[in-house]
């Protein structure tokens, strides 16, 4: 029998995720901020519970995926949270993006209460989400793993184990890297096309053909293009993933100039003030640089 599922955090990400999880027939029970996300959920066949408390303490397998650090440890560690709540012997698959030490923490925290834990962050943007194509990197025990991958599968189509706790969230890391350093080199590559009176829109069709080719260019084409901006993955977020990389980095003594660079003109961004965009933003940040006035 499917085991029963609490999803605590239901945003861009969880909801359809919980969602997809539904639809492969396992029962979820949900607890998030926003009344109508636990409203989608029902509409969808899944329970609202009324707090983390209520939904985690009939569930075998507990799902969070929350904006950061400060939340999943408020949701873990709080006095309605699922350390305090859960049943001994549940599975915590923690797929929020936060430092590898924050899922290492967990994970021995978790243990005193007889819970199990999973890191499994994911990469693959909303449209992964909807999609059920996530790509899934998961931290933990290799038989807590092989107990999930069944419930991971209906969420993503790459599920891999890569370590032991901690493990997930540092791929992670390395795939936030990746992702911006690509996003900064299309915006870089869209501006100095246009200045150079190249129109960009041909110019990036025939670039995703060759070499260049990649998931950014697909996915962030029509935002490069047209300069909205709408989240996606905000700024925000991809901020907050690149302080987890600089300072894991730091950590294990790895230099990444590039890494560094990225994070601060994402810094950047967020201090103009446009943290609530996409990360495709990064374009703005270009433009700016690439204005006498200052502007776009
Ligand atoms: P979001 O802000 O849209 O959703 C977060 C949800 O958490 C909200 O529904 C909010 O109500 C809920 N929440 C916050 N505090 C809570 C609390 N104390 N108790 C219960 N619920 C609480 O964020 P998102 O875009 O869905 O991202 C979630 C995580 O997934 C983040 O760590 C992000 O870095 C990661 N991620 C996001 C994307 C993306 O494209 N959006 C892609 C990959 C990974």
């Amino acid at each position: 029998m499917l085991p029963r599922v609490a999803w605590i955090g239901l945003g861009i990400m969880g909801s359809p995720m919980s969602e997809n999880l539904l639809k492969a027939g396992y029962p979820v029970t949900g607890f998030t901020l926003e009344q109508h996300k636990l409203d989608r959920l029902a509409a969808h066949g899944g329970h609202r519970a009324p707090s983390v408390a209520a939904a985690v303490g009939e569930a075998g397998v507990i799902i969070t995926m929350l904006p950061a650090d400060a939340q999943v440890e408020a949701v873990a560690y709080g006095e309605d949270g699922i350390l305090a709540h859960a049943r001994p012997g549940a599975l915590l698959i923690e797929m929020s993006t936060v430092a590898p030490r924050t899922a290492r923490e967990l994970a021995r925290r978790a243990a005193e209460f007889g819970i199990r834990v999973l890191d499994a962050p994911v990469s693959g943007g909303e449209a992964g989400a909807v999609e059920g194509t996530l790509s899934i990197m998961a931290g933990g025990d290799p038989a807590d793993f092989e107990e999930a991958r069944p419930l991971l599968a209906a969420l993503g189509s790459t599920v891999v184990h890569c370590g032991p706790h901690g493990s997930g969230q540092t791929v992670k890391a390395a795939n936030q890297l990746i992702v911006a350093a690509n996003i900064q080199a299309c915006a870089e590559a869209v501006v100095f096309l246009a200045k150079s009176g190249v129109d960009p829109a041909p110019a990036l069709e025939v670039l995703n053909g060759g070499l260049a080719a990649s998931a950014v260019l697909t996915r962030k084409k029509r935002d490069f293009l047209t300069g909205e901006h709408t989240p996606g993955f905000r700024v925000e977020l991809h901020h907050k993933d690149l302080g987890i990389l600089t300072e894991a980095a730091r950590e294990v003594g790895a230099v990444l100039p590039v890494g560094n660079l990225v994070a601060t003109l994402m810094a950047a961004l967020r201090a103009q003030g446009d943290g609530g965009l996409d990360h495709s933003a990064l374009l703005r940040g270009v433009q700016r640089l690439s204005s006498p006035a200052g502007g776009r």
